[in-house]
């Protein structure tokens, strides 16, 4: 099947998103995409827009009071024989339709129907969100041109079931690490074994009771678990040292100094090195435009437990949430598909609420 050469705004939403489901997108490779999406969306009197590297930017500039900023990325995961798309009963099959074409074209759909929408709108697409996060196209934006990034509130469209999924928990990893002295196995006597230390690590972790935080009226289920333990040198040799990797899920009223604190109080008396952190964000539902987006889908919001790039939006003092059509069980999975109802849904929603 050829690749479509252009995109048609006014086209039905789940065509559309069959439309940008046939444009290869892998991150890095988004350029086609972007190309498209800006030439569309430059067609449109109502929108000003940007380019920054693959990733545009297309605003409102009616003067409104406040703004909203929707926001998607435009890469995929690499194809797993999954392109083109076909449908399947009530579902389309293909590479990003969930992880988050379906999103991206809701974005579209909106974009070219709401030619007076009753606040502002900044519609955010972007690259490289699926890497490595210094490569991130919001992170760009928010460092280049945090100005193209100014609202009053966000969603993003990543998958969600068409619910709203608010906050997001933040993240961290340490490796607590035991030393031993090393011996010959049999004279085991003369050293000590790092390994056997390292039961005591593993005792905490199992007796820890992970907190349940109420923000907003939502639940976030924190974790404490270990996910990598490191440790022998060879058959024969009593080892000196183990390294056990553990990962802290925490609830976004904590910031990272006090969740680093807190792993460090767990494992008093272990050396205690961090390795990769990210901040949560808080839910901000009590916000004005928060609040009429939550009445307009009617449904209260969940939490949402990983990590999304709403946290970027809260280092910038925006709140945000989660919004889009999707289940994120199949994002990235051979098998992605996306509910067509749910692409309507989540389009007639975003509509409703800006008109
Ligand atoms: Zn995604």
């Amino acid at each position: 099947m050829a690749e479509p050469t252009a995109l048609d705004l006014r086209a039905d939403v789940v065509a559309l998103t069959a439309a940008l489901v046939d444009i290869p997108s892998e991150s890095r490779h988004e350029a086609r995409l972007a190309d498209l999406v800006q030439a569309a969306l430059a067609a449109e009197d109502h929108l000003e827009v940007t380019r920054v590297r693959n990733n545009v930017v297309a605003r409102t500039v009616l003067g409104r009071d406040s703004r909203v900023l929707i926001g998607g990325h435009l890469d995929t995961v690499p194809s797993a024989g999954n392109l083109p798309h076909h449908f399947d009963g009530a579902e389309l099959f293909g590479l990003g339709s969930c992880d988050m074409k379906g999103g991206v074209a809701v974005m579209l759909h909106a974009a070219a129907a709401l030619t007076r929408p009753d606040r502002d709108v900044t519609y955010v697409f972007y690259e490289c969100e699926e890497i490595e996060e210094t490569a991130n196209g919001l992170r760009h934006l928010a460092e280049t041109s945090p100005e193209l990034l100014a609202a009053d509130f966000a969603v993003l469209m990543e998958p969600s079931n068409a619910q709203i999924e608010a906050g997001c928990q933040g993240t961290l990893r340490a490796v607590v690490t035991t030393h031993g002295r090393r011996s010959h196995s049999a004279r085991a006597w003369m050293g000590h074994n790092a390994v056997h230390e390292a039961a005591e690590i593993l005792n905490r972790l199992a007796a820890y009771e992970p907190a349940e935080v109420e923000i907003d009226g939502l639940t976030y289920r924190e974790g404490l678990n270990a996910v990598g333990i490191q440790g022998g040198i060879a058959g024969n040799v009593i080892p000196d040292r183990c390294e056990v990797t553990v990962n802290y899920r925490f609830a976004p009223d904590q910031d990272i100094p006090a969740a680093k604190r807190h792993v460090e109080e767990i494992f008093e008396g272990f050396p205690v090195a961090f390795v990769d952190e990210a901040p949560g964000a808080l839910p901000g539902l009590t916000v004005p435009a928060a609040r009429e987006f939550i009445s307009v889908i009617g449904r209260p919001p969940a939490p949402k437990f990983g990590w999304t790039d709403v946290a970027r939006f809260a280092a910038l003092g925006i709140p945000a949430v989660n919004y889009g059509p999707g289940d994120p069980a199949f994002a990235h999975a051979p098998d992605e598909h996306v509910p067509v109802e749910q692409i309507r849904a989540c389009a007639g929603t975003v509509t409703s609420w800006l008109s």
